[in-house]
């Protein structure tokens, strides 16, 4: 481990331009779990009851994925960052950020201070909410406040549209600007480095796949496999928290 902890350094040090991209994985030790590690979301849930075609058509789908939702969103309320998020934050300090490619909902970046302008939240966000029909956003705590007083599928108070949390659901199309913005972000960097992502959620993966296609270094650290560790120069097993915070040590 030590030497690969070396051969992290060495890669930092000689970049200049660090595309991070983060999965869930980076905020597990925050108290906000993964979807497929044992315990996740998805030991908990069944992930075809969320379909955004079931959710626009059905109204109990979408009482089960508000239970679900909030659920969550407690959770990431009550999160802090963690060692491996201020680590991010250290390597815009010393002005080798270039970007932040997250597919997580949880503003855990924006909350360890690092620059709006540079994290990109391809999945979207938790922290607010839209009509699905006329637009309208409204703050995810006024949402929250509804469904502890019993409405257990709001809708809008302009057009009686459906409400949906501003995320990704599976089966809802990406927003094409910030798939562009990451997959540009992932060309013009010189070193990737994955963190806590399974790599199977796609077209989220073909991001770090373009950083390495483009001439990128690409360094991955996550607990376990994943299909992007024979394109990677470097991969790490072991916590986030831990191995960041040791390759970033300034
Ligand atoms: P994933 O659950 O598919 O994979 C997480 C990976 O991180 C796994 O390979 C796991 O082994 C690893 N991991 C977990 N904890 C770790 C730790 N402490 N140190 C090192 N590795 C660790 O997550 P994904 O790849 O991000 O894809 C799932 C989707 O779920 C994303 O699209 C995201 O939008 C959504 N999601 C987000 C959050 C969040 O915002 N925190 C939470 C759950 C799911
Ligand atoms: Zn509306």
């Amino acid at each position: 481990m030590g030497s690969l902890i070396e051969d992290g350094r060495k890669f930092i040090e000689d970049a200049d331009r660090i595309m991070v991209f983060s999965g869930a994985g980076l905020s597990t030790e925050s108290g906000i779990p993964d979807f497929r590690s044992p315990g996740g979301l998805w030991s908990k849930y069944d992930p075809a009851d969320f379909y955004f075609d079931k959710i626009i058509s059905d109204k109990d789908a979408r009482v089960k994925y508000w239970k679900m939702s909030s659920e969550s969103y407690k959770l990431m309320t009550a999160a802090k960052p963690n060692a491996a998020h201020m680590a991010i934050k250290k390597l815009e300090n010393i002005g080798k950020l270039f970007c932040i490619v997250t597919q997580n909902i949880d503003n855990l970046h924006h909350r360890a201070g690092n620059s709006p302008e540079k994290i990109i939240e391809i999945h979207g966000t938790a922290f607010s909410v839209s009509c699905l029909k006329c637009g309208k956003k409204y703050n995810r705590d006024d949402i929250e406040k509804m469904i502890d007083s019993g409405i257990k599928d709001p809708l809008c108070d302009e057009c009686s549209g459906i409400l949906k949390p501003d995320t990704i659901s599976f089966g809802q199309a990406m927003p094409e600007d910030k798939m562009a913005e990451a997959i540009q972000c992932a060309g013009d960097s010189d070193l990737c480095i994955v963190l806590g992502s399974s790599l199977v959620v796609y077209p989220a993966a073909s991001v770090p796949a373009h950083a390495a296609k483009s001439g990128s270094k690409l360094m991955i650290i996550n607990r376990e496999e994943t299909p992007l560790d024979s394109l990677a120069d470097l991969v790490i097993h072991g916590s986030v928290s831990h191995v960041l915070s040791e390759v970033v040590r300034l």
